[in-house]
């Protein structure tokens, strides 16, 4: 039962903090945000980003350099070398990243370039890649299963804490129902559940939750007050030109007005 997993509440009553130095935390009674563009697609538009991120005091940077697409004819990703030269940046400007892994060989080869590992929905139940984050001394973020129930994401976050790895986050980033109007639907209930049933940082993923651009704020917001420790959302200088999910992707004003409102709904909880 839920009662006897280690990620849960009933197990550890103190809320883990998840710390990724330089004072940079996420944990429950802050607001962590991150944010950045679906891909990583060079230097101009990560130093465009970074300087977004600084101009709004945002210390967490996501982006992908493995992109996992429903066709193998998309953007896959800059990859390693991606990776490497957005560090680069990041570190000058003090920016932590967030960044998908895909698969166990790429662990190691991420590992002196990223501060948090980011398990896609589509690798939820990869329970070989879990079981490898769980011997990583680095945070992970877990997202949910595209059609997981959240009793499967808190299978998939025993594995890395069981393996030795209690750095750990969960992530709602939308479900697949019978409703095609939205991407995903955004399950908010998940966000109060997982709240309470773990200790883990609970994070949303609004982006991807709903999937169309003009709804991101409101989303993002209501999952502000059902509990989210953190909000990760896709944000991009010109979203129409993204490599990927430019669709569901702000652009630096609205996601200035979204950060904004975000930190005025947390002092409201
Ligand atoms: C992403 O963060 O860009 C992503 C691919 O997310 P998800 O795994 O939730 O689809
Ligand atoms: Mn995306």
């Amino acid at each position: 039962s839920d009662d006897n997993k280690l990620v849960s509440r009933k197990w550890k009553v103190k809320p883990t903090t998840i710390d990724l130095g330089d004072g940079v935390t996420i944990e429950e009674g802050s607001m962590a945000i991150m944010a950045g563009p679906c891909s990583i697609e060079g230097e101009e538009q990560i130093e465009k980003t970074i300087a977004h991120l600084k101009a709004n005091n945002i210390k967490i940077m996501r982006g992908g350099v493995y992109k996992p697409r429903s066709s193998p004819y998309s953007f896959r990703g800059l990859g390693i070398e991606g990776l490497k030269t957005w560090y680069k940046l990041a570190r000058e400007a003090g920016i932590k990243i967030i960044t998908e892994v895909m698969q166990v060989s790429q662990i190691e080869e991420m590992y002196d370039y990223v501060d948090i590992y980011q398990v896609g929905a589509r690798n939820t139940q990869n329970f070989n890649l879990l079981d490898e984050l769980g011997k990583v001394d680095k945070p992970v973020l877990i997202k949910r299963g595209i059609s997981g129930t959240i009793d499967e994401l808190l299978g998939s976050a025993e594995y890395v804490f069981s393996a030795g790895n209690e750095n750990l986050m969960l992530c709602e980033r939308g479900i697949r129902t019978y409703e095609r109007a939205s991407r995903n639907t955004m399950d908010i209930n998940a966000i109060a559940i997982l709240k309470e049933k773990s200790h883990l940082p609970v994070i949303a993923d609004p982006s991807h939750g709903i999937g169309l651009r003009d709804h991101v704020e409101p989303v993002a917001l209501a999952c502000v007050m059902a509990g989210a420790d953190g909000i990760i959302y896709e944000a991009h200088e010109l979203p129409d030109e993204a490599w990927s999910d430019g669709q569901q992707t702000l652009n630096f004003r609205q996601s200035e007005k979204l950060i904004d409102k975000i930190r005025k709904v947390f002092e409201l909880r």
